[in-house]
């Protein structure tokens, strides 16, 4: 064999060669533990389901395509601050037929009182039209649906899913994440890390209602700026470094919580 023939052949077993090695995939970081055991998990929730057995949403909204529009307005906004525009827009408005009639300075007139309010009615008008021309003007049940829709990222997707159709999914919100991180209950650097521990971590039994109680801890016992541990059902079982008292408020259940901003 010539120098030249030579040198082929060794470049095509270098190829094939180069061609067969196995791509080798990087192995998927762990996600960080809970610091709590499957059986303080258990105990944590079931006081949270003692003390609101039928845990809700506080977001205002009349059927599926008035909760998909009412959470897209709810990004940095607060739940009573968007009731109390909705009511009055979805008394004119809860199809998407009758959004995209209203028009966007209109709708743009009702929730001027939410922040980011001219970007927000773009997006309503946008969801609504596409509702309209891709899924036949029915709110889809499936994430990657959703997450199509303008406006609309996982988090909204979640609450969709669980509240319009009834899917055990974890919307993690500024509380979740912040409970999940200063308790260590889902350590995760990402909403989506919270959200993929609390998922694994939660028994099955409590995991329908387990974003809605822990929303609800988090805005009202473990508040952003100070818990308020004296008040917590679980201060005996908080393993975090901010809590200020070890002992464990009375379970008393709370009846049954009306939506803030619709008086
Ligand atoms: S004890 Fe305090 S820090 Fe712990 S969950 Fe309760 S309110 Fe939050």
């Amino acid at each position: 064999m010539d120098r030249a023939a030579k040198s082929r052949t060794a470049e095509k077993h270098e190829s094939t060669a180069r061609a067969a090695k196995p791509v080798r995939r990087l192995p998927k970081k762990p996600l960080p533990r809970s610091r709590y055991s499957r059986e303080e998990i258990t105990e944590i929730f079931t006081r949270f389901r003692q003390l609101r057995p039928e845990p809700r949403g506080e977001l205002y909204h009349t059927n599926p395509y008035t909760l998909v529009v009412a959470v897209a307005l709810s990004a940095q906004a607060t739940d009573e601050g968007v009731n109390r525009a909705t009511k009055h827009l979805f008394a004119v408005a809860d199809t998407p037929q009758k959004m995209l009639a209203l028009g966007e300075e209109k709708v743009r007139d009702y929730i001027k009182t939410i922040g980011l309010y001219r970007n927000k009615a773009k997006n309503v008008i946008a969801l609504s039209q596409k509702l309209i021309d891709e899924f036949g003007g029915e709110v889809p049940r499936d994430r990657d649906q959703l997450t199509t829709l303008p406006g609309v990222g996982r988090k909204t997707a979640n609450v969709v899913m669980s509240m319009a159709f009834g899917i055990s999914t974890m919307a993690v919100d500024t509380h979740i994440f912040r409970i999940g991180n200063r308790l260590g209950l889902a350590p995760g650097k990402t909403p989506d890390e919270v959200e993929e521990i609390l998922m694994r971590i939660i028994p099955e039994e409590f995991l329908y209602h387990a974003h809605h109680w822990l929303i609800l801890h988090g805005r009202y016992t473990c508040k952003a700026r100070k818990p308020d541990c004296e008040h917590c059902i679980i201060a005996d079982l908080c393993k975090s470094k901010e809590k200020t008292c070890d002992v464990p408020a009375a379970i008393v259940p709370i009846p049954q919580q009306t939506l803030p901003g619709m008086n």
